[in-house]
């Protein structure tokens, strides 16, 4: 499949990984928005949250936690963080692959999408 994130599941693509088990694998971006910006994925291929179901109701409990702990374990406890995930066009969803943003290590006063609205 053509999707960058499974080709990082997979070991294809390289990453800097923080967090794996053997649902969820997280990792550093690589276009950094701000001090500490993980990523945090399912390895099964879900494109979005939208496409999620109540069947994905524990992974996505999952990723929850597994945001909280590396967030943790970046040190951003006590100052604070915050998890997002960009959900279609208007979100400006670039990678169809459902991941969580963790972003921290700096006041955060801008939204995470890339695109700028007018
Ligand atoms: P989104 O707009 O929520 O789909 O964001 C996708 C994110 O994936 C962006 O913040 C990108 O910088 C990040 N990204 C794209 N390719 C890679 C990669 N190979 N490794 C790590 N992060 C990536
Ligand atoms: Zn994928």
């Amino acid at each position: 499949m053509d999707c960058i994130f499974c080709k990082i599941v997979e070991g294809i693509l390289p990453s800097r990984k923080v967090y794996e088990d053997e649902e969820i694998v997280a990792f550093h971006d690589i276009e950094p928005l701000a001090p500490v910006h993980l990523l945090v994925i399912p390895k099964r291929h879900i494109p979005s949250l939208e496409a999620a179901t109540a069947e994905d109701a524990e992974l996505l409990g999952r990723l929850m936690l597994a945001a909280q702990r590396v967030a943790r374990e970046a040190g951003l406890a006590d100052k604070g963080y915050r998890v997002a995930t960009n959900t279609g066009p208007d979100a400006g969803q670039l990678v169809f692959h459902l991941h969580l943003h963790v972003l921290g290590g700096d006041k955060l006063g801008n939204p995470v999408s890339r695109i700028q609205h007018d």
